[in-house]
């Protein structure tokens, strides 16, 4: 039997990732695939810890790609931080802050969840009151949640998590490369992002990155880790000096990240930060001319996942159907209990650019149009026009 060969679309990314990917990156994909002992291989992976710690603003030595996406980033950080009967305290206010309380729960950790409702993020004061109370050995929080598009600050609860001896544990799926994530600066002990996000890598990686201190955890540990694949004890013997064998290296993908990095570092992170937060303000002025609300917080929405509430008398599914068929433009629907109530509309990394939120505008407007709203005479894109005019 024969099967037609697989015929991808060129889609317009505007979802809550996968982004839009540079061609350089999908070129640094097709190159020839060498072994991973490789003397070419091993610089590359020398220069991609670097460049993720320039990103992750650290000078941690044990950062580095962990092979699988942004979930098994956030599995790597719990599953070797955590022994059984480990207190944890996890800080839920969207989807995934709930992934990695179910994470640490199967790692055999007590976890004790602290919640905040969708859209909102935590003060430091309910961060205090929960570690005192706690005593947790990890605290989870959730930087730039992508269920909800809430931004967490997180210089004062992480002061509050080190007064209480713990140790904080971000999530930067979303975050990095998109607004800042210091993590030197914060004082964030174990960190960990996927590349298909503000990196516009495919997916397929894990950045993460342990301080000091989260290190000094896993030394001491009694138990083995429960993961052998994502045993960082073992896999620092690859990454480090040693170049043990572990298990191969995705060598493609990390020849992808390599040269996603590397374009991230030649825009500048500062430039690259701004650029996010330039499309977002155009994409929100384009947004309110035809009267679509934000769902969460104003005061905390991230620039890279704009959460909005789907107007009345919009069919959610028509609309985003129509966007893919006829414009080709992928949005994100709700997730959890936002299903059906918001769009999630995506500006990270190389879909950040003003030809796409000024398509999707005029898109998004045709949509509702087709269905009868009628929409204010002001047109969307020349509000975002003024956006970019004033730039
Ligand atoms: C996307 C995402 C994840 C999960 O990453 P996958 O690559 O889908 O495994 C975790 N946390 C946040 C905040 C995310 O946005």
């Amino acid at each position: 039997m024969s099967f037609p060969a697989a015929t991808p679309p060129s889609r317009l990314l505007m979802g809550p990732g996968p982004s839009q990917i540079h061609p350089q990156v999908l070129s640094a994909l097709a190159a020839p695939t060498v072994g991973h002992l490789d003397p070419v291989f091993l610089r590359i992976m020398d220069e991609l810890q670097s460049m993720l710690r320039e990103v992750f603003g650290t000078t941690n030595p044990m950062t580095m790609a962990v092979s699988g996406t942004g979930s098994a980033g956030m599995e790597t950080c719990v599953v070797n931080l955590v022994e059984p009967g480990d207190r944890v305290l996890c800080c839920v206010n969207g989807v995934f802050g709930g992934r990695m309380a179910e994470v640490a729960e199967r790692a055999g950790a007590e976890v004790t969840r602290i919640e905040r409702p969708f859209g909102e993020v935590f003060t430091a004061e309910e961060v205090r009151e929960a570690v005192q109370r706690v005593r947790p050995k990890i605290t989870g929080i959730v930087h730039a949640e992508t269920s909800t598009g809430a931004w967490q600050p997180l210089q004062e609860i992480s002061d509050v998590v080190h007064e209480a001896d713990s140790l904080l544990l971000v999530d930067c799926v979303t975050s990095l490369g998109g607004v800042p994530v210091e993590v030197d600066k914060l004082g964030i002990d174990a960190a960990y992002s996927g590349t298909q996000k503000c990196l516009s890598c495919p997916p397929g990686l894990a950045p993460v990155t342990f301080g000091p201190r989260a290190l000094e955890v896993m030394d001491r540990r009694t138990h083995k880790v429960c993961s052998w694949y994502l045993d960082i004890g073992l896999l620092r013997n690859y990454w480090g000096s040693n170049r043990a064998y572990h298990h191969t290296a995705p060598i493609n993908m990390n020849y992808a990240l390599h040269e996603a990095l590397r374009l991230v570092l030649d825009e500048g992170l500062e430039q690259r930060y701004a650029r996010h937060a330039l499309h977002h303000r155009a994409l929100r002025a384009g947004l309110a001319a035809m009267g679509i609300q934000y769902s969460g917080n104003p005061q905390y929405c991230l620039p890279m996942l704009n959460s909005v509430l789907i107007p009345e008398g919009a069919d959610d599914a028509q609309v985003r159907s129509q966007l893919l068929q006829e414009f080709g433009i992928e949005i994100g629907g709700g997730l959890g209990p936002m299903k059906g109530r918001v769009w999630r509309i995506g500006l990270m990394g190389e879909t950040a650019r003003s030809s796409n939120v000024l398509l999707f505008l005029s898109a998004l407007q045709q949509c509702l149009l087709r269905q009868g709203i009628s929409l204010p005479a002001a047109s969307a894109t020349a509000a975002a026009s003024v956006i970019y005019l004033e730039s």
